[in-house]
């Protein structure tokens, strides 16, 4: 028979920037009943659509969690990168972030697609995409295929736009 390719997709970004909102609009009613276990010091959260996997977890601080989480880059097909728009302290952050995120030898020179989530664009004095685009230096990214939406993961806003040009790059 016809044999449907598996596909994971790793869904990060610092805590507080929207993540488990984010992939609550890709579950499906049963699914979103099912209780995150957080394990002690480090969440993650997974859960399967069909033939598309979801990995999410917060990318903040502590770096004695940073073998846990990035023991998931060797086998993502795609990235979802969610940024709290309205977070301007913490943009730096991000950023450094992310760099760690792209050097890293297991994600280094894949090509790949990264989607990014200007989240909470509701919020008044949030940043434009475009701000944080030059605020990550996003047009840096060389090695992979990559693309900007702004969102509000509550109403649902921006995220179909961004996960059709996730599937679009993924196939
Ligand atoms: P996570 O830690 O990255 O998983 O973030 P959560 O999904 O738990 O969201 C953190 C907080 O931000 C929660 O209170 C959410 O309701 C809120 N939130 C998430 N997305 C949005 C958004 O687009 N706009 C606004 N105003 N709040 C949001």
């Amino acid at each position: 028979g016809f044999k449907k390719k598996e596909v994971n997709i790793l869904v990060v970004g610092l805590n507080n920037s929207g993540k488990s909102t984010v992939i609550n609009h890709f579950k499906n009613e049963e699914e979103k009943l099912t209780e995150i276990v957080p394990t002690v010091g480090f969440n993650v959260e997974k859960f399967k659509n069909q033939n598309v996997g979801f990995t999410a977890f917060d990318m903040s601080g502590q770096g004695r969690y940073r073998d846990l989480w990035e023991h998931y880059y060797k086998d993502c097909h795609g990235i979802i990168f969610v940024i709290d728009s309205s977070d301007r302290l913490r943009l730096v952050v991000v950023r450094e972030e992310l760099n760690l995120l792209l050097q890293h030898p297991d994600i280094y020179g894949r090509r790949f697609p990264i989607l990014f989530f200007a989240n909470k664009m509701d919020v008044r004095d949030a940043l434009s995409s475009v701000k944080i685009a030059a605020g990550l230096g996003l047009d840096q990214i060389l090695d992979k295929s990559w693309h900007i939406c702004a969102s509000n993961a509550l109403t649902g806003e921006g995220l179909q736009e961004g996960v059709e040009w996730l599937t679009q790059q993924v196939r």
